[in-house]
């Protein structure tokens, strides 16, 4: 063989029978193949065999299958981002003609993907508030309501929905529920009747803020119906991605805590500060959706809270820029802790009144919590407002 063969034929490094690796190898394949042609079509093969990376690859297989049981459910299908998970799984339940809800206090892309996008398609849309049940149902009535997408607890302002409620509204009017649990985490809210699970894995799942994902987990027929169009989409998640992300799941459960335990430790802070006028966080004894959360999740409220401080935006920027410790910029659930101006990074989409309505002013600003000491998250939180009201 000459070498210019060898270098498109590579030799291979056999392990003996029962010698395994106790990680998990990254299958970087595009193709897999079989010996002749007979072997590729029996039971085994095609039920369970590998072809090509876009359809299914070991790596993303063996995070399919991790994330689907830690959601309580059967299948999964990983995609490239958190925002193709929300688009697989609308796409997977909606026509032309049909109506989707989302809640207005929603992630922002998601509220453009309805409201600029999918009405493009011919789709039409509601957007009452999370906490207006009476009018979630009015609308469920009407006969085009397909599917609900929604999260738990939303992002930024971190609401609690009752999703017990809003599940048998939903089930009464035969309206496909779709929760983005991004924020709730693989652990939670899979006693649930949720049809679609969605989650950006670039946050809590990854862990580490190198590596972007996505999921749709759902029970097998549902998720058979979705996957030839993940697969026809290409949104396929790239194997060196799942293994990254399959990393930092082995940490994941740790991380959760320790970033639920340094959110509350942060929010107990904040909401007895002198510059801050009200804080937002479930942990919270006293916020409103306090005892929800604590029934619908486990231990831990997650690392996100938002809060208004007194004073007005101008104000609010100068504290987020003195700030050490946190990054300005949007995303959660990694190392490191962030800070957003909560009306210009999350609602540019939403007007005064809806901004209003979702609760979000000038002076709204929003930390994603990191895994450093709270003590020194504390200490920079309390230069901050020494700064900026100096
Ligand atoms: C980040 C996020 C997404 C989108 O995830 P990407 O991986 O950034 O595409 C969707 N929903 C929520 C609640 C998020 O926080």
């Amino acid at each position: 063989m000459k070498k210019e063969t060898r270098l498109a034929h590579h030799p291979r490094a056999k392990l003996p029978r029962g010698n395994e690796s106790l990680v998990e190898p990254v299958y970087r394949s595009v193709k897999f193949t079989y010996e002749d042609i007979a072997s590729s079509l029996t039971p085994e093969a095609r039920d369970e065999g590998f072809d090509y990376t876009r359809d299914a690859n070991p790596t993303t297989r063996q995070l399919e299958q991790l994330t689907a049981e830690l959601q309580g459910r059967d299948d999964a299908v990983c995609v490239s981002t958190g925002m193709a998970s929300a688009w697989l799984a609308a796409l997977g339940n909606l026509r032309a003609g049909d109506r989707i809800v989302c809640f207005l206090e929603s992630y922002r892309p998601i509220r453009v993907m309805v409201r600029q996008r999918l009405s493009r398609l011919g789709i039409s849309h509601s957007l009452p508030s999370v906490h207006d049940l009476q009018g979630l149902e009015e609308i469920f009535a009407a006969d085009e309501t397909r599917c609900l997408i929604f999260e738990a607890p939303t992002n930024p302002m971190v609401q609690v929905p009752d999703i017990g409620a809003i599940t048998s509204l939903a089930r009464a009017h035969g309206v496909s529920t779709i929760l983005d649990n991004t924020f709730g985490g693989l652990h939670n809210h899979g006693q649930f009747e949720i049809d679609y699970y969605i989650h950006s894995l670039t946050k809590y799942a990854s862990g580490h803020g190198d590596v972007m994902g996505g999921v749709v987990i759902a029970d097998r027929e549902r998720l058979g119906e979705l996957k030839p169009l993940a697969t026809n989409m290409g949104a396929t998640l790239d194997p060196g991605a799942a293994f990254l992300i399959l990393r930092g799941l082995r940490t994941y459960a740790l991380r959760y805590r320790r970033h639920s335990e340094s959110a509350l430790a942060l929010a107990d802070f904040l909401s007895g500060h002198p510059r801050v006028e009200r804080v937002f966080y479930p942990g919270l004894k006293d916020d409103p959706g306090h005892e929800l959360a604590s029934k619908q999740m486990g231990d831990g409220y997650g690392c996100v809270l938002s809060f208004d401080l007194r004073g007005d935006g101008e104000r609010a920027w100068k504290f987020i820029d003195a700030l050490e410790l946190f990054a300005t910029v949007a995303s959660i659930g990694s190392t490191e802790s962030l800070v957003a101006p909560v009306k210009l990074y999350f609602a540019g989409d939403l007007s005064e009144e809806e901004c209003a309505r979702a609760g979000i002013g000038d002076n709204t600003v929003r930390l994603a919590v990191g895994l450093e000491d709270p003590g020194d998250l504390i200490a920079d939180l309390e230069q901050a407002f020494a700064a900026a009201f100096g």
